[in-house]
């Protein structure tokens, strides 16, 4: 019995990996063996960096650039990484924005920008290789959603509704999929050391440590290590599952 996880031969599409968990995420695919096309959607220089810190480890990388949630340039995204790096086994929907406000100071372009990036973006994505990977009868689709779709937040509806609906998504695309052993997961992080709470005051960030029942804000690589586990083999019987990587915040 090996528990080694190797995932060499694997491609792998990590969105919005240019920075924090995402980054995290295609590198540590990456010192897994698997090839990694790394989407961002402004930073083509950012993504060039995570290339050459990829290409470094000895694998394949290619930047993608691309907006998750436009049709368009996700065909074509996923035409350019299936035309250079080969078919793609591993999927990881990461890509993500905020527009924190109370619902009642919230614009609808807030609310809007927020679920297309989050919820059209993984729709978006999932739809583009879901066939491809039907017909080859392989495929592990990591969605990432939050501890906030889980419980909701005060200021984050725009958020917390795009993160449940993936939880949804996630888990029809699982029955619609299983059949032909394609897996689709979500991971739920909770406040993970990043540019996105970063800007959080050190009285929230101290609140946040007291109501996390391990004390700690989580790491990136806490999130890496979890998608990991679900894009490997030993994940093989798990499907349509939210797995909650938040040190016990939510439950
Ligand atoms: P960051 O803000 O650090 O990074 C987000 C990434 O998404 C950036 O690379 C950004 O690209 C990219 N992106 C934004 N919009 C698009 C788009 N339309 N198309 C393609 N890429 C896009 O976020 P985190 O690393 O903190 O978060 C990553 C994911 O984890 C998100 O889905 C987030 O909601 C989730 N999460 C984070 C938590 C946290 O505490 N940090 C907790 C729970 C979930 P660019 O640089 O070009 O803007």
């Amino acid at each position: 019995m090996t528990t080694t996880i190797d995932l060499s031969g694997k491609i792998a599409l990590v969105t919005g990996a240019g920075r924090g968990i995402g980054r995290e995420i295609a590198l540590t695919l990456a010192a897994a063996g698997a090839a990694v096309a790394v989407n961002d959607f402004a930073g083509e220089e950012t993504c060039l960096a995570v290339v050459a810190e990829i290409e470094a480890l000895g694998v394949r990388a290619i930047c993608a650039m691309g907006d998750v949630g436009d049709e368009a340039s996700v065909a074509a995204m996923v035409e350019k990484v299936e035309t250079e790096l080969g078919p793609l086994a591993i999927v990881v929907n990461n890509a993500g924005i905020t527009r924190d406000n109370v619902v009642m100071l919230m614009s609808p372009d807030d609310f809007d920008g927020v679920v297309r990036t989050h919820l059209r973006g993984t729709f978006l994505v999932s739809k583009a290789v879901a066939r491809k990977m039907l017909r080859r009868r392989e495929g592990s689709i990591i969605n990432i959603s939050s501890v906030v779709g889980r419980r909701g937040n005060a200021g984050q509806a725009n958020y917390a509704a795009a993160k449940a609906g993936i939880i949804g998504l996630t888990k029809s695309l699982a029955k619609e999929l299983g059949a032909r052993t394609i897996r689709v997961n979500a991971v739920a992080p909770g406040y993970i050391d990043t540019a996105m709470t970063q800007e959080l005051s050190d009285d929230v960030r101290k609140a946040i440590v007291d109501a996390t029942p391990l004390r700690a804000i989580g790491q990136p690589s806490d999130v890496a290590n979890a998608v990991l586990f679900l894009a490997s083999p030993l994940s093989r019987y798990i499907t349509g599952c939210t797995l909650p990587v938040d040190g016990g915040l939510g439950i």
